[in-house]
């Protein structure tokens, strides 16, 4: 018969878009909708709760330069933690960041090991760079380094073409997907333009990121199959700065990132039109600061997706999609209290109330 210190949330517990719960209760770090016997040291957090916003696409250890000290990393996922964010899928990182799973007060993370890319096509001392002949290796390598995905650079500049194109001939792809969903790997890619989707999509990749190349010939592939996308709109607002850096050198590529910046609204629109399941990512530790998920959410209402459609993409069907619990019975009390309805209005995202991480108030 122990008194246990518990914590109580009251208001409006949003355990799924339509589900609504006055109360939970966070017990030994777990939820619980059973008001517990014996409950001493009552603490109460009031106002709607939702569970732990998912990064989808962030880069904990990273920087616009490479890996960094640990210390550098544990102030990245605590701006991502402030910020009510607490499942990130890292979307490729050169540095091990295994000992945060070992820190209760930190958000947890999804790994995707270092990202592959092609020789000499991608940003310096990100990735793995290898030729199509090793792509295999290298996604066996680091399938078995990270958490259930990998992450592959499917496009780049090429910079004697002057213009992004697919880094992979189709046989590597379909070697390397077959490879990583042979050890239970899912698979993803950076793409910005067009022309490496459709042989991803038919060599069976799982998700793409960014994917501002989508178009009315490839969206309908990605609706068959279930392909997600994590759109990144607030890496995308960089574009054009991108393209005025590159104009002189690469005015076709400088070109193609203007026309895909310009349509971005509308690419990740008829995408979610047509049924492809889009996530929230920010795209967190490249050049863009951590704790950004409200504002990509309001992105993806600016872009024309419903309200509660774009909270869920960074809540319960992030969750579902990652195989993670929300607010489920047992589950970690990972949540974030605001003090208005985000479903109604998602700007309210941006000032959590209280986030409660393993069932402590830690903001
Ligand atoms: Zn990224």
């Amino acid at each position: 018969m122990s008194d246990r210190a518990v914590l109580h949330v009251r208001g409006r517990v949003l355990v799924g878009p339509d589900e609504v719960r006055d109360e939970l209760w966070v017990i030994d770090g777990r939820v619980s909708y059973d008001r517990p016997a014996g409950a001493c040291d009552v603490r109460t957090v009031e106002g709607w709760a939702v569970p732990g916003l998912v990064d989808a696409h962030c880069h904990v250890g990273l920087d616009q330069h490479g890996a960094v000290p640990d210390d550098v990393a544990e102030k990245q996922a605590l701006t991502d933690r402030e910020a009510g964010t607490l499942l990130i899928r890292d979307a490729g990182s050169p540095s091990d960041t295994r000992w945060i799973d070992d820190r209760e007060d930190l958000p947890k993370i999804i790994r995707a090991g270092r990202h592959i890319a092609r020789t000499r096509r991608y940003i310096r001392n990100y990735a793995w760079e290898v030729e199509p002949e090793d792509l295999v290796a290298y996604v066996a390598q680091e399938a078995r380094r990270g958490d259930g995905w990998v992450k592959l650079v499917g496009d780049w500049i090429d910079r004697d073409l002057g213009d992004l194109s697919a880094c992979w001939p189709r046989g590597a792809v379909e070697a390397a997907i077959a490879e990583a969903h042979r050890l239970g790997t899912r698979v993803t890619a950076h793409c910005f333009a067009e022309d490496s989707l459709r042989d991803l999509v038919e060599a069976g990749i799982d998700c793409v990121e960014h994917a501002t190349g989508l178009t009315d010939d490839t969206i309908p592939l990605f609706a068959e199959r279930g392909v997600a996308i994590v759109p990144t709109l607030v890496n995308i607002a960089t574009f054009p700065a991108l393209a005025d850096g590159g104009e002189s050198r690469f005015p076709r590529w400088s070109a193609h990132m203007r026309r895909l910046h310009e349509r971005r609204y509308d690419t990740v629109r008829s995408a979610y039109d047509a049924g492809v399941p889009v996530f929230v990512g920010t795209d967190a530790g490249g050049a863009l600061s951590h704790g950004l998920a409200a504002a990509e959410v309001a992105e993806l209402v600016t872009a024309g997706i419903p309200p509660v459609e774009a909270l869920a993409a960074t809540t319960w069907a992030a969750r579902a999609w990652l195989g993670r619990p929300g607010l489920d019975e047992g589950a970690p009390a990972d949540l974030v209290v605001y003090d208005q309805d985000p479903r109604a209005d998602v700007r309210v995202l941006a000032a959590p109330r209280r986030v409660v991480l393993n069932g402590r108030v830690v903001g």
